[in-house]
């Protein structure tokens, strides 16, 4: 797999999104993660179908917040606490992650390239499970893939872990099991994976942290990033506007041609 800038989030405002089709059109990043629902449509989505033939557009699976005739099945801690108990409502599940299938389909007019979850709910084993059976089942592409947010060397992991802390542990520990059973599975995944921050507000460091991220050049890995602006009128307490906005500058700056 070729490496893969992709930006999050597409779909959450009309303000953010502007702000990726522009690092898109700039090559700044070479995918998009969507999150489908009722009001995605327009001209926002007409930009990104002329973009296809070099933008990959994948399905931001979200199940943890709420989006336009969205309502969430929980949020992401009570979503892992209950599937590490095996309580999780696999049938509500099943029928979200079905349902958004569908939507892309109907939005893009096709499947998505790839799959992902908001806040990387896709990796939890009860839900990837659901997610991969209907993988199996349907047409998606040869080159189709899901992502995997596990490091591929320790290094690698030791810098993540400086940038983001603990919760990076517990993603890694879900996802290499996911790993594992994509790998079994024969279902395309990357091999090594960057991008964890903590989305709250910028740390000290953030933006020469954020720099040595765009510098990283390393095959079959996905960088996730998460571009916008400081003007959305969106405000979510755990991922501040003001970084968004600092990481569409620093990635327009940045000297990244994606080809
Ligand atoms: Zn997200």
């Amino acid at each position: 797999m070729k490496p893969f800038i992709v930006a999050d989030d597409f779909g959450l405002c009309e303000k953010h999104d502007k702000i990726i089709i522009e690092l898109a059109k700039k090559k700044k990043v070479n995918a998009i993660s969507v999150l489908v629902h009722d009001e995605l449509s327009g001209k926002r989505v007409n930009e990104v179908r002329k973009m296809r033939d070099y933008l990959s557009v994948g399905l931001h699976l979200n199940l943890t917040m709420v989006l336009p005739k969205i309502q969430p099945i929980g949020s992401i801690k009570t979503l892992i606490i209950k599937s590490l108990l095996g309580s999780l409502n696999t049938r509500e599940i099943k029928k979200e992650i079905f349902s958004q299938i569908r939507e892309f389909e109907k939005v893009f007019g096709t499947l998505p390239d790839f799959i992902d979850g908001h806040e990387h709910v896709h990796i939890l084993p009860s839900i990837l499970e659901i997610l991969s059976k209907r993988v199996v089942e349907e047409k998606f592409s040869e080159k189709f893939w899901i992502r995997s947010p596990v490091t591929e060397t320790m290094a690698d992991l030791y810098r993540e872990l400086s940038n983001a802390g603990l919760k990076v542990l517990i993603i890694t520990a879900l996802g290499s099991r996911a790993k594992n059973k994509l790998n079994r599975l024969g279902i395309l995944t990357n091999k090594n994976f960057a991008g964890f921050f903590s989305l709250k507000s910028p740390s000290r460091n953030f933006k020469q942290k954020y720099l040595h991220l765009l510098t990283l050049k390393k095959p079959d890995m996905v960088i996730m990033v998460h571009p916008g602006t400081s003007e959305s009128p969106t405000q979510n307490k755990n991922h501040s506007n003001e970084i968004r906005a600092i990481e569409a500058t620093m990635l327009n700056e940045s000297g990244i041609y994606l080809t």
